[in-house]
């Protein structure tokens, strides 16, 4: 007969096993989550790199077809939900909540560490945008410019901030870094910040698509030289944007019926650097 001391060493053997097996299988479930993960993102950053290095058109063009995908482009995702988007490390957006895509924060921080080597300090100070959140902007500056007729009050808003649906920033391809003011890189510690992204930032993948106007005659916002665009990908998102969005789609906040008079998909989604295309 077994004794009461002898019932209780196997049974607290039997909850230490169960215990450590329950550990076991939840850490595995976790492992296999993070590669579907890690492969769901090179899988994606896979099929736009074939894009965007594709020569062949048609098969280019066959890609995007198969993958319209009008929420992803007009900022309608949970960035924080999304496998593809990581948050930038808060130290270097100035303790912002910052998301991107998964491979610009990797060329980020590749060249931030690079730059530091050279006494430059990146920071960003934006990355993704929510349709919601770019609306909000939007809509807050609408207010503003209230007594406009309403071209000319979307116009005004176009200067610096795109309209819901149009945005780069809905890509998580791009960001903005340091200042947001042109005036900052244009002396001081801000010039010698513009001159090194100038010389080196292309290396990495980002190119500043909102460069001077009177180059190559560009259309849509102004100048914004704290404004890069990881070009591996927002490369072959803006051809899909192009196959993807009409002017039809832009509904949902104040004066979006000014999308088609501001010509805002030729004239502004399309109006950028001849460098960065
Ligand atoms: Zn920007």
């Amino acid at each position: 007969m077994m004794t009461r001391k002898t019932v209780l060493i196997i049974s607290a053997a039997l909850l230490l096993f169960c215990c450590t097996n329950a550990t076991t299988n939840k850490e595995t479930n976790m492992k296999q989550n993070d590669t579907t993960v890690t492969n769901n993102v090179k899988k994606e950053a896979g099929v736009l790199h074939v894009d965007k290095q594709s020569k062949n058109k048609q098969d280019s063009a066959k890609q995007i077809v198969s993958t319209p995908d009008k929420d992803y482009l007009t900022g309608r995702i949970s960035f924080s939900k999304d496998s593809r988007f990581v948050k930038i490390d808060p130290k270097h957006c100035n303790g912002r909540t910052v998301y991107v895509r998964t491979e610009v924060a990797e060329a980020f921080e590749d060249m931030r560490k690079n730059a530091l080597k050279d006494s430059i300090v990146l920071f960003v100070l934006s990355g993704a945008r929510t349709f919601e959140q770019q609306k909000n902007i939007w809509e807050r500056k609408w207010k503003i410019y209230q007594n406009l007729e309403p071209q000319a009050r979307a116009l005004k808003i176009l200067a610096f901030s795109s309209m819901p649906m149009s945005s780069r920033h809905h890509w998580g391809t791009d960001i903005d870094m340091n200042s947001l003011e042109n005036s900052y890189f244009e002396k001081g510690k801000g010039l010698k910040i513009y001159q090194w992204l100038t010389e080196h930032a292309l290396k990495y993948g980002f190119c500043q698509v909102y460069n001077n106007k009177n180059i190559n005659n560009r259309t849509g916002y102004e100048m914004e030289k704290w404004h890069w665009s990881y070009l591996p990908i927002s490369h072959s998102l803006l051809e899909q944007y192009n196959n993807t969005i009409q002017i039809s789609d832009f509904k949902g906040f104040s004066g979006c019926e000014t999308a088609e008079e501001v010509k805002i998909i030729d004239d502004y989604v399309n109006g950028i650097n001849s460098e960065c295309k």
